[in-house]
């Protein structure tokens, strides 16, 4: 299973739970799982579907994540498909072929289709190997959303007797279990409950003053991360949104009040890091499954605390730090019982105070947060702190003195001419050999490396402290530049002490529990993330589908620069080592060369094999290299294949590698175009796509220059 594990999605051990649910859906038994947001539920039914003959059926309610979890499948190469609303009759009876006849290890279905006309001789004509039902809880009257059409679902258990079901869920009260489990007829069931504690978050309440200053200030602590920002109202979301925008911070409202495809777009523009910014009613998260969204701000205080958790929930599915902040004040309090002072019904009435009152206990309590939504959900913890909530982290700060720090920092910005920003500082304090500071002659300055021994985060926090006592000012405005104050001058003439704030940093480091991140190279993140950005969009697919930001982060500390090195990494399975791994490696390859890196050996754990024998041409292949011998045009093939033109020139790449590309002299670039790709090449060191791409001034589009590159 470790070895499925690692070939189909790159990962290199289970999450908690995981090995055991799949142990007991492959010995054929009824299941039932409840883990929270983010646990790795997937999973538990995608490797039993791979594992199994036959194809695994997988209910869901919720479109738009049905479209990612197979985008996600094929880009691991899982041969994986969708039916519902979504999709054209003619496109579903493909599917429905490709299904029958045995084409496929996974179909996602949506409730409503199962009761359609003709269905039933499809689900006839398949070899179903297991049930899986997402969102369980839909099932149930007393679950928070309820569908009737999940009512539906005996009957195709009835039919399909013989292959396993595995129910999941989120959100279970007791009740809604023992509903779930009767509703399906399968009382019999295996039931996993895994913990609800979400280690990787990080929890924080802050009163509500000059809210939206303090809003801007943490968005800009996140910046170009994804961020929802929720709020009580749809007017203030519009308001909101359009303020931070005019502040340079990107931001779009959703509420229930737009309309249907401008919510749909909003959706999609932030699943395709357009958009960094939502701020949203509720409305906003049943069926956004981004895995990196980092930061969750409620502006206003939420009614109940599953609705918190929930909403919450939603950030560091990836397992890497996610943040929750919660504005809370007493007037939010005071409107939220207004409002439940106006329920009629005595019980509903008494029942939403208290849930209210639960929630402002969560606010006021001195201990720690996380302890308390645990408690709250019923969870027996031995430990009651837990190093990574505000009340737990941050007893009263004493400020210390940072005088020596503070005068280097003062220096350097003053001697490179206050005309850089915070990175630019860095660099030179810290003594980096990158281009950029040889070519200012920054290098030769007395302040150059005098503070080597820092890591940035923590320099970045001093200059942070520096700024917020106001010895140092920066420029709003498009070059966010650093300038010494009247204040700061003074202090550096008079030798004054200046008492800063303690260093978080190596604390918050230590006490990530789980999610911790490695000090990557940022630069070299960045560049990867538009690559990855690029990838996405040729393929038509959101970025977190090519790899997660945690994939990124290794990359951009371990910099490999062999396909073997890279294969090592987190998130890279067979499929992705193939189809990504030249791209990435040669984008790293630019940077180690540019920035003066080096490479660090990739700890191995589960591996690939990797062969250099000529990969073998498989019935994709095939068909586009028929679709080549006769004549057709890449555009026409794509179009034919339902594929992006992209990766019909990856199928060239792979048919050129097996030694069995056809004549396509028909798709020759013309010779003008061609002799101006080829000089690049010919002039290139590293011969890298980027670096020709850059050369040729962006004239020619990646897949431009990879066809040329075959003909060369
Ligand atoms: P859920 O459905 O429970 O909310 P998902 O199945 O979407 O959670 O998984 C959340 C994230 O965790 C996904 O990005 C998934 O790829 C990742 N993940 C799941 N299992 C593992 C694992 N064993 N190791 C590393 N990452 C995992
Ligand atoms: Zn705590």
């Amino acid at each position: 299973m470790l070895k499925l594990l690692k070939t189909h999605f790159g990962y290199d051990s289970f999450r908690p739970l995981q090995k055991e649910i799949i142990d007991t859906v492959l010995s054929g038994q009824d299941t039932l799982v409840l883990m929270p947001t983010g646990g790795g539920k997937s999973l538990c039914f995608q490797l039993p579907a791979l594992a199994l003959p036959g194809l695994a059926l997988v209910i869901s309610p919720l479109i738009a994540l049905m479209k990612d979890q197979v985008d996600t499948l094929c880009a691991n190469g899982i041969s994986a498909a969708l039916i519902n609303s979504s999709i054209t009759p003619k496109e579903q009876a493909q599917v429905m072929q490709r299904a029958s006849a045995g084409d496929l290890k996974i179909l996602y279905l949506a409730p409503e289709r199962l009761g359609s006309y003709g269905f039933s001789e499809f689900l006839d004509s398949l070899n179903v190997s297991l049930i899986a039902i997402d969102e369980a809880h839909c099932i149930s009257e007393w679950g928070h959303d309820f569908r009737p059409e999940y009512r539906n679902l005996w009957h195709l258990r009835k039919k399909l007797s013989k292959a396993p079901v595995i129910a999941l869920t989120a959100t279970a009260t007791p009740r809604v279990r023992r509903d779930i489990l009767s509703q399906l007829g399968m009382e019999q069931a295996s039931v996993f409950v895994s913990s609800f504690n979400r280690a990787n978050l990080h929890y924080s309440v802050r009163p509500k003053y000059q809210a939206f200053d303090q809003l801007v200030e943490l968005l800009q602590s996140h910046k170009d991360e994804s961020i929802i920002v929720y709020c009580f109202s749809r007017k203030n979301t519009e308001e909101t949104a359009k303020k931070l925008t005019q502040a340079g911070l990107p931001a779009l409202p959703y509420h229930a009040g737009l309309n249907k495809d401008v919510r749909q777009q909003t959706q999609e523009r932030f699943i395709r890091d357009e958009v960094p910014i939502i701020v949203a009613t509720i409305a906003f998260g049943m069926g956004i499954d981004k895995p990196d969204v980092r930061l969750v701000v409620h502006l206003d205080l939420p009614k109940t605390i599953e609705s918190y958790y929930q909403e919450t929930g939603r950030t560091g599915r990836d397992g890497l730090p996610g943040e929750c902040i919660l504005f809370y004040s007493y007037a939010d309090r005071r409107k939220h019982e207004f409002f439940i002072n106006q329920i009629e019904e005595p019980d509903e009435r008494a029942q939403a105070m208290r849930k209210l009152e639960d929630m402002i206990i969560y606010c006021q309590t001195p201990a720690c947060r996380r302890f308390c939504l645990l408690t709250y959900f019923g969870e027996d913890h031995q430990a009651t702190t837990c190093d990574a909530c505000d009340n737990c982290l941050n007893p009263p700060v004493e400020y210390v003195d940072a005088t020596e720090i503070s005068q280097k920092i003062l220096s350097a910005v003053l001697r490179t001419g206050e005309r850089f920003g915070m990175a630019h500082v860095c660099d030179v304090l810290r003594g980096s050999k990158k281009k950029r500071v040889i070519e200012l002659g920054h290098h030769q300055l007395s302040v150059f490396g005098i503070a080597k021994n820092l890591p940035i985060p923590a320099l970045r926090e001093y200059i942070e402290g520096l700024k917020k006592l106001s010895y140092l000012q920066q420029n709003l405005g498009e070059y966010p530049t650093l300038q010494v104050t009247i204040k700061g001058k003074q202090a550096l003439i008079k030798n004054e002490s200046i008492l800063l704030p303690p260093l978080t940093v190596i604390k918050k480091v230590l006490t990530r529990p789980s999610g911790t991140t490695l000090e990557y190279n940022l630069e070299t993140f960045e560049k990867l993330r538009a690559l990855r950005k690029q990838i996405a969009d040729q393929q038509n697919v959101p970025p977190f589908v090519i790899f997660g930001d945690k994939t990124l982060h290794e990359m951009a500390y371990y910099l490999p620069s062999t396909l073997e090195a890279f294969s090592h990494l987190f998130g890279v399975g067979k499929q992705k080592l193939e189809a990504f791994g030249q791209q990435f490696i040669d984008c790293i390859a630019i940077q180690t060369a540019e920035q003066n890196l080096k490479e660090k050996p990739v700890p191995r754990k589960a591996s690939l094999s990797i062969t250099n024998s000529p990969p073998q041409t498989s019935s994709t292949l095939n068909e586009t290299k028929e679709l080549l011998e006769q004549k057709l045009s890449i555009k026409e093939i794509a179009k034919q294949r339902g594929l992006s033109p992209g990766t019909i020139i990856q199928h060239l790449e792979k048919l050129l590698q097996a030694d069995e590309l056809p004549d396509i002299t028909h798709l020759k670039p013309k010779d003008k175009d061609f002799q101006k790709i080829q000089k690049a090449f010919n002039k290139s060191k590293n011969k890298t796509l980027t670096a020709i791409f850059k050369q040729l001034d962006e004239e020619y589009s990646y897949d431009e220059l990879r066809l040329a590159r075959i003909f060369l």
